[in-house]
């Protein structure tokens, strides 16, 4: 596919054709199997000032918390226990957390489960990334959010588009599994950057490729963004903003298999902070992934990057339920993973 095969798949009046050549995609490479990934958000502290997010530094209304190390290790435990086969420890970019404790979680979650570990936790210098990945992190995911270099900037001040690229080549060459990916519904975004955005996914060739809907945060400066003036309005049909977010989200999806059929490509939690439906019918076009929130709950709620997000309460194993269900009710099995065993203290 060109840029302008996406673009008429992104425009097409009828989205059905996509969608089912996107699932035959799935079912040739990978089978209809989902993988079912557990989210450990590790810290809501961040130095950064992303314009988009809710841990972003100037945010004064946060309450911010770091979960304590061996809070974290029991319930990656729990997590393998009750069948997810990765975890992903995300977190803000808290330099606490990054210089002392990452490595040393990652070192025992690999030493008393099965589970792969994914690190999710911004940008950090080649030498922290080396000695992660040497103690046992398979992969890293790190958006590189927009390729369009006018709207990064703004979206990320003081941080650089050719930067974000450079550390996912670093990743790369140190051994991990790249995940990357977009913020679809960005202020400014036209269809034709998010053709773009997947044509860079296909030049990065991805592990993992994570298309997610902007949702505005209230405390951010991007809370209205439908009354922020649109300064590059060439075409504004082509605005996505304009658009049915949720449908450019999951032709994104299916565009997305059909460029990269073996990639892991989830129906992501801002999918489901979108439409209640939104993850279940992203594995209906193409994804195979879904992730599911399983930091304590006294926490969770606190992690508190867009509104809406799947909070919800209950342990691991709820959690790999529900998601089990979603897989169910697209028609698809869940992937066996070898589990730990289970901590002590657990019904
Ligand atoms: N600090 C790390 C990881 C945590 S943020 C990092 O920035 O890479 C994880 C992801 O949350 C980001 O990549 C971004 O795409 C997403 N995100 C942030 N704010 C969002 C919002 N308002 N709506 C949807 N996704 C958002
Ligand atoms: Fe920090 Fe990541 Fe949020 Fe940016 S997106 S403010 S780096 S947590």
């Amino acid at each position: 596919l060109n840029r302008q095969d996406i673009l008429d798949a992104l425009t097409a009046p009828d989205a059905r054709p996509l969608f089912r050549s996107a699932v035959q995609a799935r079912r040739d490479a990978l089978g209809d199997v989902v993988q079912v990934r557990a989210i450990l958000e590790l810290s809501s502290h961040c130095r950064s000032n992303c314009l988009y997010c809710g841990l972003r530094r100037d945010n004064t209304k946060l309450e911010r918390y770091r979960l304590p190390p061996e809070d974290a290790l029991e319930t990656a435990r729990r997590a393998s226990a009750a069948g997810f086969g990765t975890v992903i420890l995300q977190s803000g970019e808290d330099v606490r957390e990054a210089l002392g404790h990452i490595g040393h979680l990652v070192k025992a979650i690999r030493d008393s489960t099965p589970m792969s570990v994914t690190l999710s936790v911004g940008e950090w210098p080649r030498e922290a990334l080396a000695t992660w990945r040497m103690l046992g992190a398979d992969r890293y995911l790190l958006k590189f959010e927009t390729s369009h270099d006018d709207i990064y900037r703004r979206l990320r001040p003081g941080r650089r588009l050719e930067d974000r690229l450079g550390y996912l080549r670093d990743l790369r060459a140190l051994g991990y599994q790249v995940g990357s990916g977009n913020l679809v519904g960005l202020p400014g975004q036209t269809l034709g950057d998010v053709a773009d955005d997947l044509l860079l996914m296909q030049d990065l060739d991805l592990d993992t490729w994570v298309i997610g809907p902007f949702r505005p945060h209230p405390d951010t400066p991007l809370a209205d963004v439908r009354s922020l003036p649109v300064d590059r309005v060439k075409d504004a049909r082509t605005q996505v903003l304009s658009l049915d977010l949720l449908d450019v989200v999951l032709r994104c999806v299916s565009i997305s298999r059909l460029l990269s059929p073996r990639a892991h490509i989830p129906g992501t939690t801002a999918l489901g902070a979108l439409a209640p439906e939104g993850r279940l019918r992203a594995l209906k076009v193409g994804a195979n992934v879904l992730m599911q929130d399983v930091t304590p709950a006294a926490f969770r709620a606190r992690y508190d990057i867009y509104p809406g997000r799947l909070v919800g309460d209950g342990d691991a194993w709820e959690r790999f339920g529900a998601a089990a269900r979603v897989a169910e009710e697209a028609g698809m099995t869940v992937q066996e993973c070898p589990r730990a065993v289970e901590p002590r203290g657990t019904p």
